[in-house]
């Protein structure tokens, strides 16, 4: 069934482009965009099939034999794949930085598809090659505001990078530790430098035992596959910690100068712009100084949080973001651009070529070939959708997207705040935040009660959320996120807390509040919950 030839001539026709706009093709590209558009307007989960049932679907282990026609394979693709997937676009998809994407990248994205251009070379990219440089220049821009004789002299330099444009915030902070690490450990007098010469001996010239990296508990965890990655070892990531979620400064210089007492060397301090659990932002400014006075590098972490530069309302919040050596920022999370688009940018041009890499049959000496700085090889043209998105929306359009969100956390927060059986554990400074049930009565004497019995019922608390959480997500209709963490508080055990992220323009306040209804008659429902509630009584008050 829906089995082609095994010809050449068959093939050659899957090569070529169709003939004639009502042509075979032409018909099933319509098709399934129209399949696309219904499934996106429909409830975050549309059928109930559990994992193990989808995988029945996925389970041979064989290359197909024969080939297959396109149309037959694009209906299997809607059955089977479609049908499955979760509505990101849902307007009640609420928990993850991944969310709607505006219509437009579909149709653009088949310009990016369509070219296959590889960013890894000019010979196979041309002018997608300048239009990357363009855009890591406008996000240098926004995040370090430069002259235009900077811009003018560096954009397009072969000799310096302004940034590295790479798959996403992972790689972008492996990229900007990599540099940082090449820098640190650079070549000198004696010493070939780390890249040429590996830690082993960068460890021995320096005399010391290990390089190291801080940052606060909240830190992502691609951090931690940094360090491991480049050699460092998962151990000499020093995660301080958080209980009011952000890295404090004076903790910070302590444990860096006690870190390198101790024969060690502190590469770089990591301050988050927004943390992927609660949002929040590190004291970039003072984290700054600290890094001066310790000497080592400093990069943000704004893989999510970045775009708040787009608002001039909120941008201080991200204050000092201007004096990191590196910085992160991901296209594909609030500049509305499709997976795929990270970006470590450098404050010094000069920097990338820490890590610059030359061949000879590619990437060669004082060409403008971007794979010569990069991690990654191959590349597509994913900056394209960044440079349509930052034209069609504009700073301005932007703006006006992260304002609102903000506003809806803010107005988020005010009603979980205000309803008796809800409590807030971390206000939004952007537009993330936690919550959870707690019953009317209980959070008060939760307040007093001695550090056993805290225990006792968070414990109890933390299963209730977690039920809660399930039960929605399966009902289908929304979806909210779910972390552990010391709330302010509750600073000494971790707690379990629904995470919301808001950045759906289209998620309305009437769908908040649906939400959280929803949550609400979860919650009574449950027997825990009625347990709950009869043991307020039992708590004395302190
Ligand atoms: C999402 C995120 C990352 C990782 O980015 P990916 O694009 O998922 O690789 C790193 N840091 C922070 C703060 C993030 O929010």
């Amino acid at each position: 069934m829906g089995e082609a030839q095994v010809s050449l001539e068959h093939l050659f026709r899957v090569f070529t482009k169709p003939e004639h706009k009502d042509s075979k093709m032409a018909q099933i590209e319509q098709h399934l965009s129209d399949n696309i558009l219904d499934f996106l307007s429909q409830h975050v989960v549309t059928k109930k099939t559990s994992l193990e049932e989808i995988e029945k679907d996925f389970s041979d282990s064989k290359v197909p034999e024969s080939p297959e026609f396109v149309s037959t394979h694009a209906e299997s693709l809607l059955d089977k794949l479609v049908a499955h997937s979760v509505n990101t676009y849902s307007p009640t998809f609420i928990g993850h930085m991944t969310s709607a994407l505006p219509y437009f990248h579909l149709p653009l994205s088949k310009l990016m598809v369509g070219l296959n251009q590889n960013l890894v070379k000019i010979e196979t990219s041309k002018a997608f090659t300048p239009l990357e440089r363009q855009v890591l220049g406008m996000m240098h821009n926004l995040v370090y505001d430069e002259s235009k004789a900077f811009y003018d002299s560096h954009l397009h330099s072969a000799k310096r990078s302004l940034g590295a444009f790479c798959s996403g915030g992972t790689i972008a902070n492996i990229t900007a530790l990599w540099v940082a690490r090449n820098k640190i450990l650079g070549p000198q007098e004696g010493f070939a430098g780390v890249a040429k010469a590996g830690l082993a001996a960068a460890y021995r010239f320096h005399d010391i035992n290990h390089l190291g990296v801080m940052c606060s508990k909240r830190g992502h965890y691609s951090l931690s596959k940094a360090v491991d990655a480049l050699g460092l070892g998962r151990d000499q990531l020093l995660s301080l910690p958080a209980p009011n979620q952000t890295l404090d400064p004076e903790k910070a210089l302590a444990a860096g100068k006690c870190y390198q007492e101790e024969g060690n060397k502190l590469l770089a301090i990591v301050g988050v712009g927004g943390t992927t659990e609660t949002g929040h932002v590190d004291p970039l400014n003072e984290l700054a100084d600290v890094a001066k006075e310790l000497g080592c590098w400093f990069h943000v972490d704004a893989a999510w949080g970045g775009a708040t530069l787009f608002s001039s309302q909120y941008k201080h919040r991200l204050k000092g973001i201007e004096r990191a050596d590196s910085v992160t920022i991901d296209a594909h999370k609030q500049m509305y651009v499709p997976m795929g688009a990270g970006m470590a940018l450098f404050k010094n041009p000069e920097d990338a070529n820490a890590v610059r890499h030359h061949a000879q049959y590619i990437l060669r000496a004082g060409s403008k070939d971007l794979g010569a700085t990069t991690l990654e090889g191959s590349r597509n043209g994913m900056a394209m959708m960044v440079y349509s998105a930052m034209h069609i929306f504009g700073r301005r359009g932007y703006e006006l997207l992260i304002d609102r969100s903000i506003e809806k956390a803010g107005t988020f927060a005010d009603m979980i705040a205000k309803h008796p059986d809800f409590e807030l554990t971390t206000a939004p400074t952007l537009s993330l935040l936690t919550y959870r049930v707690c019953p009317a009565g209980l959070q008060e004497k939760l307040k007093h009660a001695d550090e056993a019995t805290k225990d006792k019922i968070n414990e109890k608390l933390d299963r209730l959320t977690v039920i809660v959480q399930k039960q929605q997500r399966e009902a289908g209709k929304s979806f909210v996120s779910r972390t552990r963490l010391e709330a302010p508080e509750y600073p000494t055990n971790c707690i379990t807390v629904f995470r919301v992220v808001l950045a759906n323009p289209l998620t309305s306040t009437q769908d908040l509040r649906n939400i959280l209804n929803e949550q609400h008659v979860i919650a009574t429902g449950t027997k825990l919950y009625k347990e709950l509630v009869k043991m307020i009584e039992t708590i004395p008050v302190a």
